[in-house]
């Protein structure tokens, strides 16, 4: 079902971003893999040894232009883009009352708008097309919000509008939008936590255990191989929260 489609992965050189480039190459798809500094040869090597390409393109997400050129080349390059994985985030994490202008800012430009940047230019060709699907990676914090991150919880929570107004905006044209909400992953992201704040965590967590960058990885694969499932808000936490 994805074999041959094309999936551009936003941040996709290392973590969730590249589990999700190597998960949809396993289904067969081209991949689009946008970095914002470096990506290394085996990263690249390790998703073409799928029997697909990867085509890496450095873009900033955050910025306008570079988000309609990426866009625009990975459409010149494959033809068409059948899916759009909004993964690029950062964390800038800090006590309300001691964060920096900067600090909300920057958080907000890279995970919120850049998602909307990247949107914005690929809505155009999937409306064209009339198919397509976007996933935009939230997290558990933008559903319970989290003292130290009121700047990644807002990104996260505006996430969750972005998905779901994109997604009663692209349906009739048969468009699919939806936003995963990973807890807590084994990444670089969640690396730099004390053993405290992670121990913390674990104890919040029913299921016992960190999730991996694969779990997020299939859950992006069901959601764009399912023409029927838009606007939702997939939780990929070991049970933190149970809507
Ligand atoms: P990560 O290991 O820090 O990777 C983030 C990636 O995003 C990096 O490759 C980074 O590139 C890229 N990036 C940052 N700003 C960018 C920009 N402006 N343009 C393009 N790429 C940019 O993080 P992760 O843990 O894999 O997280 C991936 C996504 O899942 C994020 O949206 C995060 O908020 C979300 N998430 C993660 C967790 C978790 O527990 N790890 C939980 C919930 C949600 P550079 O290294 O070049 O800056």
């Amino acid at each position: 079902m994805l074999k041959g489609k094309t999936a551009l992965v936003t941040g996709a050189a290392k973590g969730i971003g590249k589990a999700i480039a190597i998960e949809f190459a396993k289904e067969g798809a081209n991949i689009v893999l946008n970095y914002r500094s470096t990506v290394d040869d085996e990263t690249i090597k390790e998703i073409e040894s799928f029997g697909v390409e990867c085509f890496a393109l450095k873009a900033d997400v955050s910025d306008f232009a570079q988000a309609e050129s990426l866009i625009k080349e990975a459409k010149a390059h494959f033809g068409s883009l059948d899916v759009l994985v909004n993964n690029a985030g950062i964390t800038r994490d800090g006590l309300l009352m001691r964060m920096s202008e900067e600090d909300f800012d920057s958080v907000l430009r890279i995970n919120l708008k850049g998602a909307f940047n990247t949107i914005r230019h690929a809505s155009n060709i999937m409306l064209k097309q009339k198919q397509g699907t976007i996933i935009n990676l939230s997290s558990v914090v933008g559903l319970m919000g989290n003292a130290g991150q009121a700047n990644y919880a807002a990104s996260k929570a505006g996430l969750i509008g972005l998905t779901k107004s994109t997604a009663r905006e692209l349906a009739p044209r048969g468009i699919t939008c939806n936003a995963i909400a990973p807890g807590f992953i084994a990444t670089d992201m969640t690396e730099t936590l004390s053993e405290q704040v992670k121990e913390q965590m674990l104890s919040n967590i029913p299921l016992k255990a960190y999730g991996t960058g694969e779990d997020v990885a299939r859950a992006a694969v069901f959601l764009a191989k399912n023409r029927y499932i838009t606007g939702q808000v997939l939780n990929v936490d070991g049970g933190m929260v149970m809507n």
